[in-house]
């Protein structure tokens, strides 16, 4: 059996941990398993060299930002590679580029092109332990490291898990699966044993960084088995994430996610005629910044109000883009303290009053909704920060997500 492992930052956060990892790979080696395991950096270790970049360059090249980046992950997969291969097991490290993950040129958050496997392939045969880099690729046209965007590590597993058919891919993390909500805003939150692609694509995408939302929309493009599960409790089953018509019982509610990194963007004033909310989204597209929810409202004496959220980390380059709508005398400001609140369950598409009840609970605690949108199963709500905690669990308790 073909196994793709993932170990997240926690899970290799210290030398203790990386030898805890090889017990867990070693095991499946004893019982003829063949492996390919994929690590990210040591936690913290990512953030740091954006740290130190910063020290320089409040806006460093991305190009540069990779070559640094690209190193966190390196070292753990040398380490790992190092520490089983004393125990007498025959391994090899390998950078992204040796793994074959080719990407396009978009530094920073680089799209996987292809997957040249022959070097895996051909260490496979050798019966050996293979420890890939993740997060991290080679430019297809320049040739230049490239990483895939933060939380990546999970991407390059699904990836290589799907180009060599794997039988099934582990990500382990700190927490035994997939939850109702996350455990640490919530403690009565329940462990699924299956969720449907969608559904954990719609949480991944919302905030709940548990998996990266692009590994979920890869593995559900490939068919990959994919399973969420602990290094701190191997012999703990994490959860199943499947195709839809796998999944014997739906829920009508299966989670809530919580995005702390959104900033919503408030325009008064615009000009109410064809063509302005295409240069301004055009605009904001061309500048790569991801735009999220938008609202805008009827128009008033051919003026309206246009609400939209972008990720906390693109408020400085969409404060620049933004500058040449100010001068339009429109007036533009940044609400820093939002967050977004998101229900998700397949259930809803054929069940009514799951979104009213959204609201009545918020009501009932006092916590105004700003934004609110929706999609076949997903209901998301824009509101105060200091009220996320609150929102979470209400809305936990409401749907009894508990039981
Ligand atoms: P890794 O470093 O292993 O990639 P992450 O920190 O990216 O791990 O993801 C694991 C974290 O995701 C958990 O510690 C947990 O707090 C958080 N999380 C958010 N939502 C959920 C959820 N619905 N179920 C489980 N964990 C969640
Ligand atoms: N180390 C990278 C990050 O922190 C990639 C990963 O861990 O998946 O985002
Ligand atoms: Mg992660």
């Amino acid at each position: 059996m073909l196994r793709v492992l993932k170990f997240g930052g926690t899970s290799v956060g210290t030398l203790q941990r990386i030898q805890n990892v090889a017990n867990i790979i070693k095991k499946y080696k004893d019982n003829e398993d063949s492996i390919v395991a994929v690590v990210s950096a040591m936690s913290g270790e990512t953030n740091k060299l954006i740290e130190y970049a910063n020290f320089f360059s409040s806006n460093p090249e991305a190009l540069e930002l990779d070559m640094l980046l690209s190193s966190g992950e390196r070292v753990t997969s040398a380490l790992l590679s190092i520490a089983l291969n004393e125990q007498g097991y025959k391994t090899t490290s390998m950078s992204g580029r040796e793994a074959g993950m080719i990407t396009d040129n978009n530094h920073t958050s680089a799209r996987i092109q292809n997957i040249d496997t022959s070097n895996i392939v051909k260490a496979l045969d050798d019966s050996k332990i293979i420890i890939v880099a993740g997060f991290q690729g080679v430019s297809i046209d320049t040739h230049r490291v490239t990483t895939l965007g933060r939380g990546g590590s999970d991407l390059s597993a699904v990836a290589l898990a799907g180009a060599l058919k794997a039988d099934i891919c582990e990500i382990y993390t700190d927490v035994d699966g997939i939850y109702t909500t996350d455990p640490r805003i919530e403690p009565k939150a329940k462990k699924l044993s299956q969720i449907s692609y969608d559904e954990m694509l719609e949480l991944a995408s919302s905030g709940a960084k548990v998996l990266q939302n692009r590994s979920v929309e890869m593995a559900k493009k490939l068919n990959v088995n994919l399973v969420s599960r602990s290094s701190f409790t191997p012999e703990v089953e994490g959860t199943l994430i499947t195709k839809e018509e796998n999944i014997m019982e739906k829920a009508i509610v299966s989670g809530i996610a919580l995005d702390r990194d959104q900033i919503r963007v408030g325009m008064y004033g615009v000009i109410d005629k064809p063509g302005i909310a295409s240069s301004i989204f055009t605009t904001l597209a061309d500048a790569n910044i991801n735009v999220d929810m938008i609202v805008q409202t009827v128009g008033l004496d051919g003026k309206t109000n246009l609400d939209f959220t972008i990720p906390t980390n693109d408020l400085d380059k969409t404060k620049s883009v933004m500058e040449q709508f100010q001068e339009d005398s429109y007036k533009i400001d940044y609400n820093e303290s939002i967050c977004k609140v998101s229900i998700v369950g397949v259930g809803m598409k054929s069940h009514t009053g799951v979104a009213s009840k959204a609201f009545s609970t918020l009501a009932q605690n006092n916590i105004n909704i700003r934004i609110i949108s929706t999609s076949e199963i997903k209901i998301s709500m824009i509101i105060e920060e200091k009220y996320a905690e609150l929102a979470v669990r209400s809305l936990h308790d409401a749907y009894e997500l508990d039981k």
